[in-house]
């Protein structure tokens, strides 16, 4: 892993009532380069307790590596200035490469953990430490069309993405938002795209299933993203691999799951994505 970064919040506000937008500068976070909007990068928080966030015990050994996933109890017997930071997965919304500004947009969804939590209250000032960004793109780019299934969780990449791909190809993106959300788009790609909303109700067999059987898309050359809720992303992945699509053409990666906080599904996800 890359050295994590320590950066400082510029600006925070509310894009709509399902995002906060926060913009982060530092030293070091040039590294990000112009072609990293839509990768992933992991933000570090401090815990309770500790009055500053502090990077030192990132990956230091055994116990420490495995604090994430300790019950609260023993983390309670540790003093918080030795822990490690807590750590969520988020994706470059934007970078600013003249101005060295990184832009996130979180989610703000109803059970915050300590991420949503954090960007709800973030003030200029306040830190978060960073590392990466990871190399893995959710489209293939050799493709000549693109379907991009997420929800709010990927939003911000799927958008950051959209931007990149070559124009003449074709885009369809299937997007699921919790009820009472309206349609939010901030990209600019505004031709040879195609955007079906729907409201998020975890049941993809009946709901988003049936919508994409009905694209009737030719699935050769075409890039398929989903990047969503756990059960969302097991169900369709099942249902491209039964159509034969090329594992290149396929990104299929669970970006939460419902109920559990990051700490309990992060190993369950790995286990998913190696599957
Ligand atoms: C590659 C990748 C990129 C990602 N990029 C982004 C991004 O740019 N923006 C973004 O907002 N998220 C993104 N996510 C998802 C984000 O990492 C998770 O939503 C994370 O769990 C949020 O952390 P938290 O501390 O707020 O909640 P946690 O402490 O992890 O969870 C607390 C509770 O909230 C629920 N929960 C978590 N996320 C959501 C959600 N999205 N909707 C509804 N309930 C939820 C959990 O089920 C749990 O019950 C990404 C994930 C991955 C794997």
């Amino acid at each position: 892993m890359t050295q994590a970064l320590i950066l400082q919040v510029v600006q925070s506000y509310k894009l709509t009532e399902l995002f906060q937008r926060v913009i982060l500068t530092g030293a070091g976070l040039e590294r990000l380069g112009e072609n990293s909007a839509g990768l992933h990068i992991k933000l570090f928080f401090k815990r309770d307790g500790q009055q500053q966030l502090n990077l030192q015990h990132l990956g230091k050994n055994r116990h420490q590596r495995h604090s994430d996933e300790q019950p609260q109890k023993d983390l309670d017997k540790q003093p918080s200035s030795v822990l490690k930071p807590s750590s969520r997965t988020y994706s470059v919304r934007h970078y600013d490469t003249v101005n060295n500004l990184l832009t996130v947009d979180f989610v703000l969804h109803p059970d915050p953990g300590v991420a949503c939590a954090w960007a709800k209250t973030a003030l200029k000032g306040d830190q978060v430490g960073l590392a990466g960004p990871g190399p893995m793109r959710l489209c293939n780019l050799n493709a000549s069309a693109f379907l991009l299934i997420g929800d709010a969780s990927s939003l911000p990449a799927i958008m950051a993405v959209i931007d990149q791909l070559p124009l003449h190809a074709s885009v369809q993106v299937v997007m699921e938002l919790p009820k009472g959300h309206l349609p939010f788009i901030d990209c600019e790609r505004i031709c040879n795209i195609k955007w079906h909303w729907l409201e998020q109700t975890f049941t993809p067999q009946t709901s988003l299933l049936p919508l994409i059987r009905s694209l009737a898309l030719p699935l050769a050359g075409v890039s398929v993203a989903i990047a969503s809720e756990h059960k969302t992303v097991l169900c369709l992945r099942q249902y491209f691999r039964s159509q034969s699509i090329d594992r290149d053409y396929l990104y299929c990666v669970p970006y939460w799951r419902h109920r559990q906080n990051e700490e309990t599904y992060h190993d369950a996800r790995h286990r998913v994505m190696d599957s």
